[in-house]
């Protein structure tokens, strides 16, 4: 199947089965906004949990915060974002749609290394077992010929990113006859900038109110706490302090279902560190975050870092974490060295003295930042697109089943009385009355077995287990896996040690030492 139409049926699940709906659905939607159902909820909070956990309980110097979304209008001034927080956008005159001009050309370059892969692929099946991929790349012409130009087009796009240069950046679409995907043709405006952040007022007008922003990012919530928390929790560096909240972004290209949105949640940690170690803690959290991203278990290929070519104003090295989504490899996580930049401006634009005295160097220095950054619902989005399958089974029989890490999933497991009779749902409600207090149970009677199966699977619920007569008898029911379909005998007081052992939260932290 096209990896477009399994996308498609990605989305189109999320909604069916209670993850992620439009918003404002029933007045026709509000672009690039989205609602978390019933279930997409209690994934939502899995993941977030898996978050916080791995970075509170883990690392003994990082602590958490939640700070407001609305701040006073002058650090963002001092972030940078009032000035610089913009996308150069560029329109088709033709179909009138309006895209990001950095994107049009990623997605170009993108081609390349598509027909790259292509032709090494060939090759691959071509030459079997004495394939050497790094010779071929290098010999062979056409391969040559494609590294070349996706070299060059890449060394000039750098260079008009960091010296922010729109026209040249317009010039690269033109000579690369990039057309617009709606009208096909290439009638493009100049390119212009376009500030992301949403402007809002805070008091009544007759006060004069005052324009407040929502926050771009929930980042800066930490930095202007870096002193209370610093001295009240008499923090010694290096710490961290870590974060979960709302973001917003008017961003103009809004596309690809959750992965880009006008309001989106992000989970930041800020960690303090010596000037001059930084590169030392910047290695360690990007191999750190990536074993995060692993110890899910949805297979180490689907991720890659991806270094960054231009770096913003205040970063001195950067580098995401991308995941292979049906629409190819996207960044999901920053993590980015982000020098004193923020603490020195802040102490600028406020006036306060934000230092740190080093007892063990017995001096006051600002401290340097190591920033891991990651968006809750391009990770949702990364779990749902690597969880989705549509699986034939024996006898021409059909399942969509989602194999999410079974300590992510909303239900961990659903009790179904084989029969609605025979005191078979007494004994069920009984079993769910033991396992509730732990897990998220569903009780379900209605339908045959078999459809309720189905509907378990299509939510990921690792476990069904399964009250017949048997039950009453010798008190075992039958414990079905999701993934195997497997079902074995066991007696019902074992299902609380044999499910917890799968689904805590615990385990996957326990993966991370
Ligand atoms: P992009 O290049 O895709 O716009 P970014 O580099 O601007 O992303 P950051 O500012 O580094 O993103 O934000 C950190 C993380 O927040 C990203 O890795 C992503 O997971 C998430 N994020 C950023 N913008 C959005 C958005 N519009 N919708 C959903 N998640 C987002």
């Amino acid at each position: 199947m096209a990896q477009d139409d399994v996308f498609k049926k990605i989305v189109a699940h999320a909604k069916e089965y209670g993850f992620v709906f439009q918003s404002s659905e029933i007045y026709d939607g509000l672009a690039a906004v989205y609602d978390y159902g019933q279930n997409g909820v209690e994934l939502k909070n899995n993941i977030k949990r898996y978050w916080w956990e791995s970075m509170t309980l883990l690392h003994e110097n990082i602590v958490g915060i939640d700070s407001a979304i609305f701040m006073h209008p002058t650090i963002w001034k001092a972030s940078g974002h009032v000035d610089a927080f913009n996308d150069p956008l560029i329109d088709n005159r033709d179909s009138k749609k309006r895209y990001r001009a950095d994107v049009l050309i990623e997605e170009q370059l993108a081609k390349f290394d598509e027909k790259i892969e292509k032709e090494v692929a060939k090759a691959r099946k071509r030459f079997g077992e004495s394939f050497d991929e790094e010779l071929y790349k290098k010999t062979n012409p056409r391969v040559t010929e494609l590294v070349a130009k996706r070299d060059a087009l890449h060394d000039r796009f750098s260079k008009a990113l960091n010296d922010n240069n729109l026209d040249e950046l317009r010039q690269i679409i033109l000579d690369e006859e990039i057309v617009c995907p709606i009208s096909g043709t290439r009638n493009w405006t100049e390119v212009r900038q376009f500030n992301l952040m949403f402007k809002t007022e805070m008091g009544s007008t007759a006060d004069g109110a005052m324009t407040v922003f929502l926050r771009p990012e929930t980042a800066q919530g930490i930095f202007v706490n870096y002193l209370n928390v610093q001295k009240t929790g008499r923090m010694r560096i290096p710490f961290g302090i870590a974060q979960i909240g709302k973001a917003f972004r008017n961003e103009i290209v809004a596309r690809q279902f959750i992965f880009r949105m006008r309001e989106f949640e992000q989970m930041e940690m800020q960690f303090f560190v010596r000037p001059g170690s930084e590169m030392e803690w910047f290695r360690y959290w990007k191999e750190w975050r990536l074993r995060w991203h692993k110890a899910l278990g949805m297979g180490d290929e689907k991720y890659r870092y991806h270094d960054h070519d231009k770096l913003a104003h205040y970063a001195n090295a950067a580098t995401d974490i991308e995941f292979e989504m049906p629409f190819g490899f996207k960044e999901v996580e920053g993590i980015h060295s982000r020098t004193n930049f923020d603490l020195s401006q802040h102490e600028k634009f406020s006036g306060k003295k934000i230092q740190y005295f080093d007892p063990e160097l017995n001096e006051s220095y600002t401290p340097y930042v190591i920033e891991t950054s990651i968006g809750v619902d391009r990770m949702f989005l990364s779990v749902l697109c690597s969880s989705y399958e549509e699986q034939e089974l024996e006898g021409g029989d059909k399942r969509v089943v989602l194999h999410l890490p079974a300590p992510l999933a909303p239900v961990k497991c659903a009790v179904l009385p084989l029969v609605k009779k025979d005191g078979l749902p007494e004994a069920a409600r009984e079993i769910v009355n033991d396992l509730k207090f732990d897990f998220t149970t569903h009780y379900e009677e209605k339908d045959t077995i078999g459809k309720r199966y189905r509907r378990q699977d299509a939510i990921g619920t690792p476990f069904c287990i399964t009250v017949d007569h048997q039950t009453l008898e010798d008190g075992t029911v039958t414990l079905r896996e999701r993934d195997s379909m497997e079902q074995t005998r066991v007696a019902a007081s074992e299902l609380h040690r044999i499910i917890s052992q799968k689904v805590s939260i615990n385990s996957l932290l326990r993966k991370l030492g």
